[in-house]
């Protein structure tokens, strides 16, 4: 996981206004009043994601593109990571960040991340970026036998949630306090 965060170059998804400050370790404006999520906190994730090689991993909450090229550089090019973003603008700079940081499979979709996204899963990875109220079933239903996601959830007072597929068995540990955005959808809370 370090190796990920070392690899990846923050500064290339950071606006130029904050790029001296792409390796202090803080979330960072992007826009449309979202953040960048500081890099204790993806690297926090990603070790809770239990990724490998290959797997097919579904992202809610593009950003930047900072988090799914993390992701993308430990499951390599045999991998794909499936992001889904709400504001268009953001994913279109999530998109042209990836494309100059060379990451070719990070796939950035414009929607309702907490519906999922059908039409890709089964996953073996889910990484929610913004804070649903509860976990949302389309995410639940989405996820591979024997998946993991991992989702902060709550508005005020946040946990991040470390969920288990186990056949019919859902098992969902609490890591501890968070503090991420709103999750804002028909599965998230209402704008
Ligand atoms: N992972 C990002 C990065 O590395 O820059 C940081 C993500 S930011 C903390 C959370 C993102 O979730 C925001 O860009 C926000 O617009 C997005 N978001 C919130 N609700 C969403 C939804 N229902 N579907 C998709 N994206 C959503």
């Amino acid at each position: 996981m370090i190796e990920a965060l070392k690899k990846v170059p923050r500064h290339i998804f950071v606006p130029e206004k904050y790029r001296k400050y792409a390796y202090v370790d803080q979330p960072l404006p992007i826009g449309e009043n979202q953040t960048i999520s500081a890099i204790h906190m993806v690297g926090i994730m990603v070790e809770l994601l239990e990724l490998e090689e290959g797997m097919k991993v579904l992202e809610v909450g593009a950003g930047s593109g900072y988090h799914a090229a993390v992701i993308a550089e430990i499951i390599g090019e045999r991998g794909a990571v499936y992001s889904v973003e709400r504001y268009p603008r953001l994913a279109e700079m999530a998109r042209e960040n990836l494309r100059k940081a060379g990451y070719k499979n990070v796939f950035v979709m414009v929607g309702d991340g907490s519906k999922g996204l059908p039409e890709y899963a089964p996953f073996d990875r889910i990484n929610v970026t913004a804070s649903a109220p509860e976990i949302p079933k389309p995410l639940i239903d989405q996820l591979k036998d024997n998946g993991i996601m991992v989702i902060p959830v709550g508005r005020i007072f946040q946990e991040l949630k470390v969920v288990r597929k186990r056949g019919e068995e859902i098992v969902v540990e609490n890591w501890g306090g968070v503090s991420f955005v709103p999750l804002v959808g028909e599965y998230g809370f209402k704008d």
